[in-house]
């Protein structure tokens, strides 16, 4: 059964002191509200992650990267690869996001290169899709999500749902305070489980979580989260302040007791 993921995408926010405080007061949180069907996620940069990691170990969160590089190992200097995540013991990775997109030029064949990387070391890839307000408006969205599904995915096997997450995040919702209604991400939500049903079966189209972002704040999370189809959120500006972020984690504990999602 898919859990509620509440996942922070940090981008390039906190330094090493507001990381450990954040951390502490999220550990002292979450020992007092474990719900087995929520996993919160945190993605601090890369510096911090092992100081994330130290804090929050034996808690029942995940520390996730925000990139990784499309490379094994060798001559790249500043990138970081998924053989040194996984030595850290990170099991999530963000990929694909849309400012990496947008201001390093990434394409689908290269995150798909990068989902490659991370599945060669048990690392699940959080590969984020979404449209742009110029292609929304042209009536291209559902054009323009198949075609990143099937580059990111060209040839990849998934043997089991557990595998992979898929965000997404409609470029015009992201830090710009749009939320997409609950009705236009549920609509994109369902058309991604269906191409995951066509491309990989049944078992692993229902077991594979699919998150929505764009601006998703304590306000809004619980109508979106009510969707059949979204399983949690990718929330950047909320999930940096510990009250916002713990108030989410808090209203997915009451949806997943109360039988939601
Ligand atoms: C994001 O960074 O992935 C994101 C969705 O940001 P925000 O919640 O601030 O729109």
């Amino acid at each position: 059964m898919r859990k509620i993921i509440i996942a922070g995408n940090w981008k390039m926010n906190k330094d090493a002191s507001e990381t450990s405080k954040f951390c502490s007061e999220l550990g002292t949180y979450l020992k007092k509200h474990d719900n087995e069907r929520v996993l919160p996620l945190i993605a601090p940069v890369f510096p911090f992650l092992s100081q994330a990691q130290g804090i929050l170990r034996s808690l029942p969160v995940a520390v996730a990267a925000q990139d990784v590089s499309s490379h094994a190992e060798g001559a790249f200097t500043g990138e970081v690869s998924a053989a040194q995540l996984c030595s850290l013991e990170v099991r999530h990775c963000i990929i694909g996001h849309s400012e990496r997109r947008q201001y390093h030029g990434e394409t689908d064949a290269l995150i798909r290169e990068k989902l490659l990387r991370l599945l060669e070391n048990g690392i699940i890839p959080i590969v984020c899709i979404g449209e742009t307000l110029q292609q929304r408006e042209q009536g291209r969205t559902e054009q323009v999500i198949i075609s990143q599904l099937e580059g990111c995915f060209d040839q990849i096997t998934i043997a089991a749902g557990d595998q992979i997450v898929i965000a997404y995040e409609p470029v015009w919702a992201i830090g710009t305070g749009k939320t997409a209604t609950s009705g236009q991400a549920q609509e994109v939500h369902a058309l991604i489980r269906n191409w995951l049903q066509t491309s990989y079966g049944s078992q692993a189209a229902a077991d594979i979580h699919i998150l929505y972002g764009g601006s998703v704040k304590p306000d809004n999370i619980r109508e979106l989260l009510e969707q059949k189809d979204i399983d949690g959120g990718l929330i950047g500006g909320a999930s940096l302040k510990i009250d916002s972020f713990c108030t989410m984690i808090g209203l997915a504990c009451e949806l997943s007791s109360a039988g939601g999602n």
